[in-house]
């Protein structure tokens, strides 16, 4: 089969790939529609806690299974065993695999084999192009887990930092976006959500949020999102990146700020509120490749102005 591979640090397009092992426990899953995410452009620049990823790159999609029905996956496997598993579930197992990041292969590829126990049906007349959101969008609503009375500033116009802008907009949360693009800002504005431009911030703005989503994809993003917060407010952390950030810890201790990452979240709820209607992603979609371009799919993805690029196996 075809599949995209990250083959010591080179991206190339496998036209004859091994076809997936299908242990026991997994169902082969025909890819329908996958999604370039900022964590394969992490890893093929040598994400910081991952380097060395080799195989089928790509997590976030919507399949089908041999009977016909639809399924999107969880995309971390536990070891099922440890203490971890038992208590988290095997989101923060240390001994798990992660489809396409992390010791397991990807779904830039034409099949690929998947633990049964991790597939969520797609209910029927759920589009493939809004499915194909669950991951991300799961991982936005995960920031819905923490607490928060008050305002909301989302930093970031990328695709995370729109849909969760978007997810919380959906959920009744007041929310504002902040960002450096005003085409993708448009996105947010276009459903209700508040937008502003960051350089309107200007070098020393006011606190105004009683939790600050970090989704800048930058080193500067926690500063930023410091300077935002109100007294006692949460920081919510999204980005990874490459490059660790020389930080100065004192605001958050002056202002007993609670500073929380956030990786993951349900597919089930991101499914559930896809198939409600409250929340459309499809504007955020800005390419479509074959699979036999999908190297082009990654390049485009990189540039400036992209948001969602699809790959279509
Ligand atoms: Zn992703
Ligand atoms: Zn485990």
């Amino acid at each position: 089969m075809r599949a995209l591979i990250l083959d010591e640090g080179e991206l190339r397009l496998d036209p004859d790939h091994p076809e997936p092992e299908v242990g026991p426990a997994d169902a082969l899953v025909h890819v329908r529609r996958a999604s370039v995410c900022a964590t394969d452009l992490e890893i093929l620049r040598g994400y910081g806690s991952l380097p060395g990823y080799r195989g089928v790159l790509g997590h976030e999609f919507v399949g089908e299974l041999d009977d016909g029905r639809r399924v999107v996956a969880d995309i971390n496997i536990g070891c099922g065993a440890c203490r971890v598993c038992a208590s988290e579930g095997g989101r923060h197992c240390p001994a798990r695999t992660t489809l396409g990041i992390r010791d397991r292969p990807g779904v830039f590829a034409e099949r690929v084999a998947i633990p049964r126990a991790n597939l969520i049906e797609v209910p029927d007349g759920l589009d493939d192009e809004l499915a194909v959101f669950a991951e991300p969008l799961a991982a936005a609503l995960h920031v819905l887990d923490e607490p928060c009375e008050g305002p909301t500033t989302v930093l970031g116009d990328g695709k995370l930092g729109l849909l969760i802008a978007l997810a919380l907009h959906a959920e009744g949360r007041a929310v504002e976006l902040i960002g450096r693009h005003p085409t993708k800002l448009e996105i947010a504005a276009g459903v209700g959500v508040a937008t502003l431009l960051e350089a309107e911030l200007g070098d020393d703005p006011r606190p105004r949020a009683a939790m600050v989503v970090d989704a800048t994809g930058s080193p500067g993003g926690l500063r930023r999102a410091m300077q935002l917060a109100w007294p006692r407010a949460t920081i919510v952390l999204k980005t990874t990146t490459k490059q660790p950030a020389p930080i100065d810890l004192s605001p958050i201790v002056v202002h007993e700020l609670r500073v929380v990452g956030s990786r993951c979240g349900d597919l089930r709820r991101a499914i559930a509120v896809l198939a409600s209607g409250r929340l459309d992603p499809r504007a955020l979609i800005t390419a479509r490749y074959p699979l036999a371009q999908a190297t082009r799919a990654l390049e485009h993805a990189g540039e400036p102005g992209s948001l969602a690029t699809l790959i279509v196996p």
